[in-house]
């Protein structure tokens, strides 16, 4: 099925795409009054384990019920249209990341059983089936089921992921890595992520999102 069936148009005119000038570092849109910044103020002078990446979509109220259906109303097919979408609009700059590996963010394995699935690794493995770049859900495992993270500053959020994520195995041959997420908001998860992975020898690590925090609004 061609992507642009799964949404009619009238619901495309509202998605409100990530649009340049953006962050270096995270790609989040850089707000008017900060244009000539190379770097969001969540990332100023903050050491990231990962190089950087992308997102598609501003994370907005729209944006914002959409997700919520996928993670709690079931709406498994939405992540359909995320995931080709993703590879449609960020497919090139995936292609200079060069990944050997997409690792989706795990979750929690007693939130995946009510939920039935990983909505990091339902998007990754579409982009796998695209780019043909495997995905690696046997690396990175949640050890600790943290709170919703939304209503955390940065500092409690990085408290309440510390130790929150594992690795099960090495990556011998320095892969380089791009991990996959649904949300990104000031990087906290994806930076806990990305340190398990340079500890267990990935040579460098991108990530690409769906969402990212409106910077522009
Ligand atoms: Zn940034």
């Amino acid at each position: 099925m061609k992507n642009y069936s799964r949404i009619c148009p009238d619901c495309r005119e509202l998605i409100s795409y990530v649009s340049e000038p953006v962050c270096m570092c995270c790609g989040k849109e850089l707000p008017r009054e900060e244009e000539d910044e190379a770097f969001c103020r969540d990332c100023r002078g903050r050491e990231r384990s990962f190089k950087y990446g992308y997102a598609l979509i501003n994370y907005d109220k729209l944006m914002t019920r959409s997700m919520s259906a996928v993670k709690n109303r079931h709406r498994r097919e939405y992540l359909d249209f995320y995931g080709e979408e993703l590879f449609e609009k960020l497919g090139d700059r995936i292609g200079h990341m060069a990944p050997d590996i997409f690792v989706p963010v795990p979750i929690h394995r007693s939130r995946l059983r009510i939920r039935g699935y990983n909505q990091a690794e339902e998007l990754s493995k579409i982009l796998s089936a695209k780019t043909g770049i495997p995905t690696a859900s046997d690396i990175l495992i949640r050890r600790k089921k943290t709170a919703a993270l939304k209503n955390l500053g940065e500092g409690e959020r990085r408290k309440s992921l510390n130790g929150a994520f594992d690795t099960l195995r090495k990556l011998e041959k320095g892969e380089r890595v791009c991990i996959v997420d649904d949300i990104y908001t000031t990087g906290s998860t994806v930076e806990a992520c990305a340190k398990e992975l340079l500890a267990a020898g990935a040579s460098e690590v991108f990530f690409i999102c769906v969402c990212i925090g409106c910077g522009r609004k």
